[in-house]
């Protein structure tokens, strides 16, 4: 019999990989995990913690305008970058301490090292081998930023959470979550904003009211958006860096953030080698058991490029082990997935968007609703919410929810659970409402417009 160092070899202590390795080793399983970076992964370092955490702190810009409108008289609000980035690093720590804490304590070897797969059943870090029974990939991505003359002039998502100081003048390009997100932030912490998206709507993907919402709210607030632009070249100059998008006047920033989406992090892991097969953007293929080509391999998470959540990789990961060691087989349903961008207002939406719904049914209904929140009766700052349901005629359920405004993130978590349960359009109707909230809309809205 072939004796092994660990049962599960993990690659990667981030949001999927952690999630395994410990509840692995609560089963009794005798688990490793590798790290090279930060325990906690992208989601506590240089993603979902940090950004919200900026989030919270651009939010007082327009707080401090609204507490005008409610008798408020402040002084002129002074903010300090280097003050947040330290609460923000003190935080981190200390969240990567508790990932250290709950490792250990679960009975796992955490290994500080970069890892390498030799084989099936060989994992090298820090020259050591160690002989496993399975190995998990979990080393999630990393920002990619296209080929253009001056690349070398951008950063990414990754270095904006560790800015020595503030731009005062930000070029953002990319149109998806992090630039969305990231101009908003930008924006309320008093930086000159101004978006480049390639495309003629920001957020592809999301119901196209909720794109144009965004990107009206976005303009409201001082965002410039260029639509339609391609950036060609970046040139440094005495005072900043210069974008040229092929238009008549170039672009001018103290700083370019490219937000142009994520690669898999499997260069350098020795897969192909191994066997393991990757798709043309280097993302591992797994079957609906989260198995590679190589049986003794799996991986999960942002690794494989399909859902790139963090509570998306901890189901994943739950799942698995659930299936490899805790006797029960409940697949991850990918359907009706909630989530947010933490934008002001934000999104939250869950479900099918008008147009994926109309593709899959003939009989759709478009219950729509746009309004000033009652807080922004006072408030000055003219911001709206956008709320709309998308209902199937023939069977009254609704396919989908899609929210601008306040809390829309939290909002919307609520509603994931009514659409998972196939709650109808006429539940909601017979749900009462919570008074004033903007969120009672979602059970008010009688009347559909399309
Ligand atoms: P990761 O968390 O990326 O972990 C992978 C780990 O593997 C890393 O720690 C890495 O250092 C390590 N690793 C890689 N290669 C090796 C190797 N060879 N050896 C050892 N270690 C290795 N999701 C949300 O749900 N909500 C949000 O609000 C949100 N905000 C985000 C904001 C930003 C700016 C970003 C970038 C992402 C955000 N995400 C958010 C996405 C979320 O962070 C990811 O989906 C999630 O972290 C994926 O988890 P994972 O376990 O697959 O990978
Ligand atoms: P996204 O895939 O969301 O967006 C990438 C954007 O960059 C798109 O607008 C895309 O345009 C554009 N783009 C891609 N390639 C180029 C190029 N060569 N030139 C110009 N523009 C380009 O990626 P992000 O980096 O914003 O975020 C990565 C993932 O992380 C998200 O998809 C999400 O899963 C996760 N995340 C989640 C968050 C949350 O839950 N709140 C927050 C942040 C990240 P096009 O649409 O035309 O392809």
């Amino acid at each position: 019999m072939t004796s092994y160092d660990y049962d599960l070899f993990v690659i990667g202590a981030g949001s999927g990989g952690v999630r395994a390795a410990r509840m692995a080793a609560g089963l009794g399983v005798r688990v490793a995990i590798a790290e090279h970076l930060y325990l906690g992964g992208t989601c506590v370092n240089v993603g979902c913690v940090p950004k919200k955490l900026f989030v919270y702190a651009a939010h007082f810009h327009d707080d401090f305008q609204a507490s005008k409108g409610f008798g408020w008289s402040l002084g002129e609000p002074h903010f300090s970058w280097s003050k947040l980035l330290a609460q923000k690093n003190q935080e981190i720590s200390r969240l990567q301490g508790i990932y250290g804490n709950l490792l250990n304590n679960s009975g796992v070897t955490v290994i500080d090292g970069k890892a390498v797969v030799q084989d099936a059943h060989t994992v090298i870090v820090n020259g050591q081998a160690y002989r496993c029974e399975r190995i998990l990939i979990a080393t999630g991505g990393w920002p990619d930023i296209p080929d253009f003359p001056g690349k070398e002039h951008v950063i990414t998502s990754n270095e904006m959470f560790a800015l020595e100081q503030l731009p005062k003048r930000i070029l953002i390009v990319g149109g998806g979550y992090i630039a969305v997100e990231f101009a908003g932030i930008m924006r309320g912490l008093g930086v000159e904003t101004t978006l480049c998206y390639r495309g003629k709507q920001l957020l592809r993907g999301f119901d196209d009211d909720v794109r144009d919402f965004v990107a009206q709210e976005m303009q409201k607030k001082g965002i410039t958006i260029h639509f339609d632009t391609t950036i060609q070249a970046i040139t440094k100059t005495a005072d900043g860096f210069v974008a040229d998008s092929g238009q008549d006047q170039p672009l001018e920033a103290d700083l370019v953030l490219y937000a142009t989406g994520r690669a898999p992090n499997t260069a350098g892991l020795g897969l192909e080698a191994v066997g393991v097969a990757l798709d043309g953007r280097g993302a591992i293929q797994v079957n609906a058991e989260y198995q590679t080509t190589i049986s003794s391999i799996y991986a999960l998470g942002d690794v494989t490029d399909r859902i790139s959540l963090t509570p998306v990789a901890i189901a994943e990961a739950m799942a698995l082990v659930n299936q490899l060691y805790g006797g029960s087989a409940t697949p991850v349903d990918y359907d009706n997935i909630p989530t947010a961008v933490f934008c002001q207002p934000n999104v939250g939406t869950v479900g099918l968007s008008e147009t994926e719904a109309r593709k899959r049914y003939s009989d759709i209904v478009i219950y729509k609703s746009v309004f000033t929140p009652m807080k922004h009766s006072l408030s000055g700052l003219g911001e709206k919410t956008l709320m709309k349901m998308v209902v199937r005629r023939s069977t009254d359920q609704v396919l989908g929810i899609h929210i601008v405004g306040a809390e829309a993130g939290e909002i919307i978590q609520g509603m994931a659970v009514a659409i998972r349960a196939g709650a109808t359009k006429a539940v909601f109707d017979s749900t009462i409402g919570v008074h004033p909230t903007a969120a009672e809309e979602l059970v008010t809205m009688r009347k559909a417009v399309e």
